[in-house]
């Protein structure tokens, strides 16, 4: 049986309910929510009904237990969470401008996860596992590198496939080891989902089509570009398709592009039709911004027939 796993950050966010540039004046705020990239992505493959599981490290507070609780109940193996005695779970305050930009103040510099290291719990899911979905943003800091390095590498020496979002900020880039990693990534890569300008990453051609050509040539079996507002669209040797957005309102886009890749991955897992996961990929992608959280808009199947139903009228 397929098994789909990730390494990455587990936090909270704690949202401001009314629109300004910071957070100088005391005002109301919601959460915490779950929260977390690689926390949103697996959350929504357990809610597809795929088996999966998450390798992270939280304190032994609320906060930690906020996650820990969600994605258990959405069928997510929490066995490679693990509780740090005497450590906080890192968190983030988000409050959005008049323009839709978010302000944030973080406090995870110091928080458990930024010692995730291997343990024997890590070690046993990467060894029953048979699918990795990598992160960018892990090879910024160089244990959590390392360690989503040698899963790739171990997965995908047994057979099994590896998805990758780069999931990437600009300046991050730069950071020592960053390209070679992300290179070495993209070799193993079956499944590349990246999100507008990280589509040109490894290839300073601003052409799309030549872009897309070079990675499918490069032994990709499919790409799929997520493109915000403007929908997304998916790539095989052959085969484009386009999926228009769909016409929601926008909440809180936190969240969007890795609902829509775990809802993608599940049904590229499961061998459904390339137009069938592009579309039911677009309508998680769609639900995500609809609902204040980052993992608040994560969806079941049934919820994106639904949704899908609704709009075709
Ligand atoms: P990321 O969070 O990785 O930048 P995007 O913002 O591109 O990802 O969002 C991922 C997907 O979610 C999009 O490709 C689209 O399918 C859907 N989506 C995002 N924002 C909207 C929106 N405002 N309206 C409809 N669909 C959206």
């Amino acid at each position: 049986m397929v098994k789909v796993l990730t390494i990455g950050e587990v936090l909270v966010e704690i949202v401001a309910t009314t629109r300004g540039n910071g957070f100088l004046e005391a005002q109301p705020l919601v959460g915490p929510f779950p929260s977390g990239a690689p926390a949103i992505f697996i959350d929504q493959v357990g809610k597809m009904g795929t088996a999966c599981a998450i390798v992270s490290r939280v304190g032994d507070d609320d906060f930690g237990q906020v996650n820990i609780r969600r994605l258990a109940a959405d069928g997510v193996d929490v066995s490679g969470i693990e509780i740090a005695p005497g450590e906080s779970t890192g968190s983030a305050f988000v409050r959005y401008r008049e323009d839709g930009s978010r302000a944030f103040v973080y406090n995870i510099r110091h928080s458990a996860c930024g010692k995730l290291r291997p343990t024997p719990a890590s070690g046993a899911l990467i060894d029953s596992c048979t699918h990795l979905h990598v992160m960018g943003s892990a090879f910024s800091a160089p244990e959590l590198g390392a360690m989503v390095m040698d899963a790739a590498q171990r997965i995908k020496a047994r057979g099994g496939t590896i998805s990758f979002d780069p999931n990437l900020r600009p300046e991050l880039l730069n950071a020592p080891g960053m390209r070679e990693a992300l290179d070495v990534v993209l070799a193993m890569t079956d499944l590349f989902m990246p999100s507008g300008e990280e589509l040109f990453l490894f290839d300073p051609a601003r052409d799309e089509a030549a872009v897309i050509a070079s990675l499918l040539g490069r032994g990709i079996r499919t790409v799929v570009v997520k493109r915000g507002a403007l929908g997304a669209s998916l790539f095989q040797q052959g085969l484009r398709l386009d999926a228009a957005p769909l016409p929601v309102d926008e909440v809180d886009p936190t969240g969007a592009g890795d609902t829509f890749g775990g809802a993608f991955l599940s049904l590229w897992l499961a061998g459904a039709e390339p137009s069938q996961a592009l579309d039911l990929a677009n309508a998680a992608g769609a639900r995500a911004v609809t609902r204040l959280g980052p993992m608040e808009g994560t969806s079941t199947r049934a919820e994106l027939d639904a949704l899908l139903a609704e709009r075709k009228g």
